[in-house]
């Protein structure tokens, strides 16, 4: 059955261009009003030229849909509450969030400013704990919410040259675990994408062209279109790049109990193989899983 969106109102960061782009198309093709927000400039975060965003919203408005254009900087608390507002003025209500926007500042870490991690981490993270901060009491009051984090391989499995980056797409990971949590019993459903794409943030990267070109943004949005519907899971991160789909999970290894006397570096570094198999592993729920895997194993000595 087809996920539709009639009477959702989404707001988009970053939908001025790539991927936000292709999810503001979809989410107002079936039927979401969206919020097409998106400051402008240039890929590293400078610039902030005429924004991209009144163009989005204008094709949406012009091929049957119903959309607004912001033009908001994430990291800007006041900026972000001026969007939100308006949004409600307007629908009243705001059920999406897709926190998208984004910037680059690729450098290895010896040659990194400080003012360049400081940057991505303020666009990245902070951005998305603005925009989150600002919806999340709506969200609340309605009993409805769907969240999503554009996470990235690179925060899940390490990029050289993206320490700044990495970090700010794990730390979401963090925030998504914990929202997870405080949104369940609100109905407010929190998942992240972890996803590769031809955009101009990866035009540079080196990819073949024949493989670029398959990793088109739609089949990104397709994953974005699920996990924001109705029925989406919650704490899913979803892999995708050019049509493959996958679950990403923060797992831990089944590990071993050292009794007190062999609670030592030595008895880790012997047992270092099997602390570090794989062979079994748990997804916990919350972060009190290691301590009663921990116990469990104490007990049946
Ligand atoms: P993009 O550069 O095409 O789009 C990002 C958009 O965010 C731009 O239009 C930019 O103007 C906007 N933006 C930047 N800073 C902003 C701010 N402070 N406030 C509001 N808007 C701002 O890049 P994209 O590839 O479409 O990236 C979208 C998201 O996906 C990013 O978070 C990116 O890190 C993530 N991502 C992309 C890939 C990929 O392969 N393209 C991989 C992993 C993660």
């Amino acid at each position: 059955m087809a996920l539709k969106f009639d009477g959702k109102v989404a707001i988009v960061t970053g939908a001025g261009n790539g991927l936000g782009k292709s999810h503001a198309y979809a989410l107002a093709e079936r039927g979401a009003k969206v919020v097409v927000n998106d400051l402008g400039g240039a890929m590293d975060g400078t610039g902030g030229s005429v924004s991209p965003a009144p163009d989005v919203a204008a094709h949406i408005n012009a091929s049957g849909g119903e959309a607004i254009a912001d033009g908001a900087n994430v990291t800007k608390p006041e900026e972000v509450g001026a969007m939100v507002a308006a949004a409600m003025e307007k629908w009243g209500r705001v059920d999406i969030l897709v926190n998208n926007a984004g910037i680059l500042r690729d450098k290895t870490f010896h040659k990194m400013s400080l003012e360049d991690f400081r940057a991505v981490i303020d666009v990245h993270l902070f951005g998305s704990a603005v925009c989150t901060h600002a919806v999340w009491p709506i969200m609340r009051e309605q009993n409805y919410g769907r969240v999503i984090f554009t996470s990235s391989p690179s925060g899940l499995h390490g990029i050289f040259g993206q320490a700044n980056y990495g970090a700010a797409k794990a730390g979401m990971i963090g925030m998504m675990n914990a929202l997870h949590l405080e949104g369940a019993k609100y109905n407010i459903k929190v998942n992240a994408l972890s996803p590769s794409a031809k955009t101009r943030m990866t035009e540079d990267l080196g990819f073949p062209e024949d493989i670029l070109n398959q990793l088109t943004p739609e089949a990104i949005t397709a994953a974005l279109i699920y996990l924001v519907s109705d029925d989406a899971p919650s704490r899913a991160i979803v892999s995708c790049a050019g049509g493959g789909y996958a679950r990403a999970y923060m797992v831990e290894t089944d590990g071993v109990y050292l009794s007190p006397d062999k609670q030592t570096p030595e008895d880790i570094a012997s047992d270092w193989e099997k602390i570090s198999s794989t062979d079994q592993v748990h997804y916990y729920e919350n972060s009190s899983g290691p301590i009663a895997n921990f116990m469990a194993k104490a007990q049946q000595r």
